[in-house]
């Protein structure tokens, strides 16, 4: 047996612990320290598809998880305001339309675009259709329609989303310790971290740790002062206020980015409240005009007091240190505009299963390790800062943000859509080609040409293409029943009793 100890016990700690607890309880043992004193920190509540391969990995039952998280169905971003200020677009999850040969769906539309027969790309996508007539379907229908079933992530509660996967790691022999820790303790010869000490004066120790210790980490930087890359020049927000507000009578299967003055509000729609938040640069707002902006900007009335939060956006130099994998905040923070990070966890605990050291650690390993996980933090970095850069609006943050200098490897992508529509997605990058294409069409980046085989159907053939596909996207989310049905049965249980 060997130990594996968990430093912090919010969504990153109990991710962790859950899909260890599932993988490898039979020859290590997990301990989590947590201190309820700290708390967590309070947020991440929308997520990404990926989400229900972990479930299902797991055995989570859908239906179950929903019922205890209040969680809600997601389709998509909305993005409001994010080009000029009256401009609206989605980033859908799914496909759009369906490819001809070897060329992408999306050509055939820029050249619809160009003869006038082509509709909005959000009439070709499942997925946005659906989320903006606030309809859900779970699964592909029976009747045999062309284009398959939606692509779902979820919304919910996230100290219910930490609770559900507590009791799934405790029941499967997850030992957890209470207490806040004072003191870490490092092996005099390898440097390695040898155990933490709480105020009560208890010693953990253990082989590896896994710090989850939110913004502090404690271990990665705490005590082996790995170092942080600081992206703030490309993503300049760095606070946010987050507060809930009591529902409003829709229940839209999306979540919402409306871009304000200084930043961004989030919207997340939960089956008992709204979660709200804004994200925005104190370079350019003060911390007293961003809570009245989102106070002033609430479906219903607040249900708590507001909650500050700060932030560096960047990256730990290494997420793997000697015996220390960093995941969730303390591994690096990327702001929720695409819901990222709770996706970045659980990719970080799936590349730690694949690298598990097999006693000693090996460098080539962590090496190993370390490289995907900076080049997965980048290419989301990427992605998030393409929604700055091409914004159109007028107010002094938002002409900063158009100004910067991005990477390169931003430009790069920019310049090659730019040309021919054309997007490259290299292996290992989180957003698919399609998703790419939603920002930098919302965004108003309209390519000049399309791929040239796309000129191969005649105009006539084209016409039709587009009209069979748009047909059966409207058939289909006609005959799909209201989001809000879902759970029109589903009362908030305490009950937590999932498949083995
Ligand atoms: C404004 C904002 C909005 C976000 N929105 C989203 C979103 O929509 N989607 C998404 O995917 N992600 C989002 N995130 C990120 C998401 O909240 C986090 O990735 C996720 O909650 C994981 O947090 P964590 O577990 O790493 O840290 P925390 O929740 O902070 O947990 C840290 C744990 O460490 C413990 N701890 C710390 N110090 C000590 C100590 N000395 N002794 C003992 N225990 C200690 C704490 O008690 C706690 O249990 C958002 C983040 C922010 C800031």
């Amino acid at each position: 047996m060997q130990d594996i100890t968990i430093i912090g016990g919010g969504t990153a700690g109990w991710m962790a612990a859950a899909i260890l607890s599932r993988y490898l309880a039979k020859h290590w043992r997990i301990t989590l320290v947590e201190s309820e004193e700290i708390g967590t920190v309070g947020v991440g509540e929308a997520t990404i598809p990926q989400l229900q391969i972990l479930h299902r990995a797991l055995g989570i039952d859908e239906a179950e998880f929903l019922a205890f998280c209040n969680g809600t169905y997601k389709l998509g971003i909305d993005f409001v305001g994010w080009g000029d200020e009256d401009s609206r677009y989605i980033h859908a999850f799914g496909e759009i339309g369906r490819p001809l040969g070897l060329v992408p769906f999306h050509h055939y539309w820029l050249r619809g675009q160009r003869l006038g027969i082509a509709k909005p790309l959000t009439d070709y996508s499942l997925n946005a259709s659906a989320a903006y007539a606030d309809k859900f379907q779970h699964g592909v229908p029976a009747s045999g329609a062309p284009l398959g079933g939606l692509s779902h992530a979820f919304h919910f509660d996230a100290s219910r989303y930490g609770q559900f996967l507590r009791a799934y790691a405790e029941k499967r022999g997850v030992r957890r310790v209470e207490g806040r820790i004072t003191q870490v303790t490092r092996d005099g010869e390898s440097g390695d971290v040898a155990h933490v000490t709480l105020a009560s004066g208890e010693q953990v120790g253990g082989h590896l740790f896994l710090d989850c210790s939110g913004f502090a980490g404690l271990l990665i930087e705490g005590a082996l002062a790995t170092g942080y890359e600081d992206w703030r020049h490309w993503l300049p927000c760095d606070r946010a206020i987050a507060v809930p507000c009591a529902n409003a009578p829709d229940l839209t299967p999306y979540t919402r980015s409306t871009a304000r003055e200084a930043g961004w509000q989030w919207r997340i729609p939960l089956q008992n409240r709204i979660g709200n938040g804004y994200v925005y640069c104190s370079a350019f707002t003060s911390d007293d005009a961003a809570q009245q902006t989102l106070l002033g900007n609430l479906d219903g009335g607040p249900l708590a007091d507001p909650r500050p939060l700060r932030f560096t956006t960047g990256r730990r130099r290494k997420m793997w240190n000697h015996n220390v994998v960093a995941l969730g905040l303390a591994s690096g923070f990327l702001e929720p505009l695409e819901s990222t990070s709770i996706h970045l966890v659980q990719s970080g605990v799936e590349r730690l299963l694949k690298f598990l050291p097999q006693g000693a650690i090996r460098v080539a390993d962590v090496d190993a390790f370390n490289a995907q996980a900076a080049f997965e933090f980048e290419s989301v970095r990427d992605f998030l800062i393409l929604h700055y850069k091409l914004n159109r609006r007028p107010e002094p943050f938002w002409r900063a943000c158009a100004a910067m200098a991005v990477p390169d490897s931003v430009t790069a992508k920019l310049d090659l859509f730019a040309a021919n529509g054309r997007i490259t997605r290299l292996s290992e990058e989180l957003f698919a080609e399609v998703g790419w294409l939603q920002v930098l069409l919302g965004q108003g980046l309209s390519p000049q040409g399309y791929h040239p085989l796309a000129d191969q159907p005649s105009d006539g053939e084209l016409a039709e293409f587009l009209k069979l596909l748009e047909t059966a996207v409207s058939r289909q989310v006609a005959g799909m029943p209201d989001h809000a049905a879902a759970f029109a049965r589903s009362a908030p249980t305490t009950m937590i009793t999932t498949r083995a």
